[in-house]
């Protein structure tokens, strides 16, 4: 399973992944920390609630896209990566 909007890409070699990777999440903190594509702060605990109960969660990470949950919960756009998503 991976996530939708940073998992790999069809074709892509793991090389490629992991700079996609790295380059989704470090666009993802840059407009985090401007306030751009926030969700509301209702959906934004909601998510937390829901990652900080989930067994898939480990060090602040979401062991099924490696995404870090603090900024991936406050994206608008993202989504949970799990089958079935818990959000
Ligand atoms: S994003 Fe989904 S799978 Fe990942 S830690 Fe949160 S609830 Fe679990």
């Amino acid at each position: 399973m991976s996530c939708e909007n940073c998992g790999p890409k069809t074709g892509q070699s793991v090389a490629g992944q992991i700079v996609s990777k790295a380059a989704h999440g470090a666009v993802a903190i840059v407009k985090t920390v401007a306030g751009v594509g926030l969700a509301p702060s209702s959906v934004v605990a909601e998510r937390r609630e829901k990652c900080r109960a989930c067994e898939k969660k480990a060090m602040g990470f979401c062991e099924v896209c490696f995404c870090i949950i603090a900024i991936k919960t406050a994206r608008i756009e993202e989504k949970c990566p799990d089958n079935p998503a818990k959000w």
